[in-house]
């Protein structure tokens, strides 16, 4: 079976030519699919016989919501998506003035292990696929009635730790016959792999990428990310450097402000000390609960900020959206596994 929501136009045009069918409806069936059909009936545009051709040979994706909170405060919407093979995932919709922005994820759990983290808990289970990605933009905005303009790959997941599939996903997302939303209009965060970082940057995009920095000292952050026990805090930002030189985007440092973990003013001198020369500013987290873990939110993420202003970094300080709704990372598919699991 083709996974049809996955393919490019480009590779949907050579498909179609394959089945002996005009290149023409490679086009048509790709606005369908960013319609957010589901199911190849409702082409209303194809003949039958063709319909019944692509149901038989290929897979048409549409997640179920499973669950959906929306918040009392501000207007966030969680949804908890059931996939095609019953694993469930989270996206979350969030209103800035900017426009509206959707936060979704790359993979079914996370295998990457931060201490602070919910997605993580009980490991990674699968990659999604690009069409799993696509379709959580393209439902979030169908279910909400909502136009969404800007994207985070922020949710469930290490998105370069599905790299080819977040690359398909972003050339998807990007195409004027889909949704059209500019590189600009994306970011992308990761805990830090180098490698990919150095791929990344071979690509030239324009997207934001924010790297999840969280301590500027090898011995906190191999505590709190075991990502950085085979690649050092120096080679990451090395890495980082090399990236701002390749494409001249800018990186946003995220920090996740940890009560008596990351918290001190002599971290944030040398926070401040590691990001001279790299034009990238940092986005102050304030923690958010997870129930696992015995970290707790910093009560100094007013002062950290100063003290990192006082060198110069420009610093932000992330609002936190959905606080009523556990609106953050992997939150809400842990709830449901536990009650799941009695
Ligand atoms: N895997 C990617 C993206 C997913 S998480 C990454 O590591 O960047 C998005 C951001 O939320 C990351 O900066 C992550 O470290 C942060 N985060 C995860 N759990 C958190 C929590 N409990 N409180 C605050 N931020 C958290």
């Amino acid at each position: 079976m083709v996974d049809i929501k996955s393919m490019t136009l480009e590779e949907l045009t050579q498909w179609f030519k394959d089945q002996g069918e005009p290149a023409f409806r490679a086009k048509q069936v790709f606005r369908w699919l960013y319609r957010g059909v589901t199911s190849f009936e409702e082409m209303s545009d194809l003949s039958k016989g063709l319909r019944q051709k692509l149901k038989e040979t290929c897979i048409l994706t549409a997640p179920k919501v499973a669950r959906k909170q929306v918040s009392q405060l501000d207007g966030t919407i969680k949804y908890l998506w059931e996939l095609g093979d019953g694993n469930c995932i989270e996206t979350v919709f969030m209103r800035y003035k900017h426009g509206n922005t959707v936060c979704i994820s790359c993979q079914v759990g996370c295998r990457m292990g931060c201490a602070f983290c919910a997605s993580t808990l009980a490991g990674k289970v699968r990659d999604l696929t690009p069409g799993e990605m696509v379709d959580q933009v393209l439902f979030t905005q169908l279910d909400s009635g909502e136009p969404i303009s800007n994207i985070v790959l922020m949710g469930i997941g290490e998105p370069l730790d599905n790299f080819d599939t977040v690359i398909r996903f972003l050339t998807l997302i990007n195409h004027p016959d889909g949704m059209n939303i500019g590189m600009r209009h994306i970011s992308l965060s990761t805990c830090g792999l180098v490698e990919k970082i150095d791929k990344l940057a071979e690509y030239g995009l324009q997207l934001t990428l924010s790297v999840s920095l969280h301590a500027p000292d090898d011995e906190t952050r191999s505590k709190i990310m075991p990502v950085n026990r085979s690649v050092g805090v120096d080679r990451l930002m090395d890495t980082c450097r090399r990236y701002f030189q390749t494409t001249g985007r800018r990186i946003s440092y995220e920090y996740a402000m940890i009560d008596g973990v990351n918290d001190s003013d002599w971290q944030a001198d040398r926070l401040a000390h590691l990001l001279k020369g790299t034009g990238g500013h940092v986005n102050l987290i304030p923690l958010n609960n997870v129930e696992e873990s015995p970290l707790k939110p910093s009560r100094r993420v007013a002062a950290f900020q100063k003290r990192l202003e006082s060198h110069g970094v420009t610093v932000t300080v992330r609002r936190r959206l959905g606080s009523d709704i556990d609106a953050s990372c992997g939150q809400l598919r842990r709830k449901a596994m536990r009650q799941d699991n009695g």
